[in-house]
């Protein structure tokens, strides 16, 4: 076995139906008195909901993807205008980001119970957009102390949104499977990570409201941020965070760019394709880790083109100039020509 470097980040977690009911606990453990609620306009009326027996400081309900820097000093000017004494976001990744955003600034602690499956609640990654670029870290100041996982908060996340989002946690499972400072521990949580989403988005696709696959994606979801908690990134989240500063929304970026990022790197990385492939339950002989994740993808209804969400045709050699520039540590050498060729593949949606 090769060496290897191993960190577990603190986080308690508390997972299962009606976990949220346990929200007011949590916050007690942490002596805290005075909670500042988080949320998107939309969830707004949930977050009121499960608020009912907290003591609440102060609701901040404007929280937006991409975590604007105008939004994040609101955010922060109301957590010191109420005193609050902690934050609870619930949400998705846009409404934790700006948990972890008021974290880096001032310390507070931050509960989070997520109802996406971006897995954000698991890492020290935080990121704030200014000034048309999205500036991110790693800080453990941002960590939350407690994610609360109820999947009954899920039910009504829509099935195109749920499948995105998914494919997102599963692009986390995969880079955590080649990182160039990964461990045997990580990968064995990747690879369940991958095949518990890969098992409940379909199911999910076609009744949003099963608790049973709703259950399991977000046991997925919370293998998939702890893959990425510990390891670094490669050239699919380069990419992803290169096409988002063309506007591209994050989870259908992440989703499009899998299969072709897998393909790039299929070669170099032998080891994380066979986990791949057998986490999405491929027969030897069969599909290949890419070309499986790109059926799961047309199974799941997804859309399979840059072409489709925004990207234009003109900008790719731009996006593959950027992201050969500073590239994150990649099985296989990031260079311009074939970065360019991946990035035509996802714009025209072509089978890896
Ligand atoms: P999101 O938070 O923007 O949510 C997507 C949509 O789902 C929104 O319209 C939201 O209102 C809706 N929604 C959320 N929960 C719902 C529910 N229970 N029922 C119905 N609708 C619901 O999307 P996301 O993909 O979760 O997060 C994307 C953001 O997270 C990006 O900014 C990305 O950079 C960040 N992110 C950060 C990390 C990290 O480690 N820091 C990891 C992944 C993603």
């Amino acid at each position: 076995m090769d060496k290897f470097t191993y960190v577990a980040m603190p986080t308690r977690v508390v997972f299962g139906a009606g976990a949220v009911a346990q929200l007011a606990a949590e916050v007690q453990r942490l002596g805290a008195k005075r909670a500042l609620l988080i949320s998107t306009p939309g969830r707004a009326h949930m977050v009121r909901a499960i608020a009912r027996g907290l003591q609440v400081a102060g609701i901040f309900d404007q929280a937006v993807m991409h975590t604007p820097i105008k939004a994040v000093e609101a955010a922060r000017d109301m957590a010191s205008s109420v005193e609050a004494d902690c934050c609870i976001a619930i949400g998705g990744g846009s409404t934790i980001g700006f948990g972890k955003a008021i974290a880096l600034s001032s310390s507070l602690p931050v509960v989070v119970v997520p109802t996406t499956y971006s897995g954000s609640e698991m890492t020290t990654i935080w990121g704030i957009s200014e000034g048309g670029a999205k500036k991110t870290g790693r800080d453990p100041k941002v960590l939350p102390k407690a994610v609360i996982y109820d999947p009954q908060l899920t039910l009504d996340l829509p099935a195109g949104v749920s499948a995105a989002s998914g494919m997102n946690a599963i692009a986390h499972c995969c880079e955590a499977l080649y990182a160039h400072d990964g461990n045997p521990l990580v990968s064995l949580i990747a690879e369940e990570g991958i095949r518990a989403l890969a098992a409940a988005l379909p199911i999910i696709a076609q009744a949003p409201r099963d608790l049973e696959a709703r259950t399991s994606a977000l046991y997925g979801s919370w293998l998939a941020g702890l893959s990425i908690s510990t390891t670094g990134n490669a050239l699919h989240h380069k990419l992803c965070h290169v096409l988002g500063g063309f506007g591209l929304p994050h989870a259908e970026t992440h989703s499009i760019v899998l299969p072709h990022a897998m393909a790039y790197n299929a070669a170099a990385a032998p080891e994380a394709m066979r986990r791949i492939a057998r986490a999405l339950g491929i027969k030897a002989g069969t599909e290949t880790a890419p070309t499986g994740l790109w059926q799961l993808e047309q199974r799941l209804g997804l859309p399979m083109k840059l072409a489709d969400i925004g990207m234009k045709e003109a900008d790719l050699e731009r996006a593959a100039r950027i992201a050969v520039q500073a590239p994150y540590p990649n099985p296989r050498k990031v260079e311009y020509e074939g970065v360019l060729e991946l990035l035509h593949n996802a714009y025209e949606g072509r089978k890896p």
